[in-house]
């Protein structure tokens, strides 16, 4: 019985586990709840919000993102 294959959360990028008996993502980090399609849909917004913003908000997300490795 292996783990699942996690998902990153899109609220705080933390690691989202599937719950097989409510068939959701649930994440360890803020607890945030998602069905596969609520979590396509998250990162479609997502996606769409990132463009509209300015760019040093992205490279402060990739800095971010690399600190933490
Ligand atoms: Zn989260």
């Amino acid at each position: 019985m292996g783990r699942e294959v996690a998902k990153t959360c899109p609220e705080c990028g933390g690691e989202m586990i599937f719950d097989r008996r409510r068939y959701v993502y649930v994440c360890r980090a803020c607890g945030l709840t998602l069905t596969r399609f609520e979590l396509d849909k998250y990162r479609e917004k997502r996606r769409f919000k990132e463009n509209e913003e300015d760019s040093w908000k992205k490279d402060y997300l990739k800095w971010w993102l690399s600190s933490k490795k």
